[in-house]
């Protein structure tokens, strides 16, 4: 049986300035938050997928997904989100691959 499927983990986050909560109405302590899906198989990360921005409170912990920020923070998470890299740890699975079929290639040359 092999088990594979897809996660979600967090790869930036910055303050937001300016805004204040919708919810609690607390200033200055909004953030942008940029997460990246990455498919896994028996969890080890194979293939980075999508990212996703949210907004979130830091004082009420309250997660809002990009369709409901507001109009005007649509913009700077937009921007956060194209600025945020992908952790290399998302290609683990790929790299590994990559070694073991250079191993094969490697011992085929010199057996043969
Ligand atoms: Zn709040």
């Amino acid at each position: 049986m092999i088990v594979f499927g897809w996660r979600e983990a967090k790869i930036n986050i910055e303050p937001v300035s300016n805004h204040s909560c919708n919810y609690c109405d607390t200033s200055e302590c909004l953030f942008i938050q940029v997460n990246r899906l990455y498919a896994h198989i028996f969890w080890i990360p194979f293939i980075p997928l999508h990212k996703k921005a949210y907004s979130i409170c830091g004082h009420c912990k309250q997660l809002v997904n990009k369709n409901q920020i507001p109009p005007d923070l649509q913009k700077k998470a937009k921007k956060v989100k194209q600025a945020s890299k992908t952790p290399w740890w998302m290609f683990t699975g790929l790299l590994a691959v990559i070694l073991f079929v250079l191993f094969l290639s490697a011992s085929a040359f010199f057996n043969s």
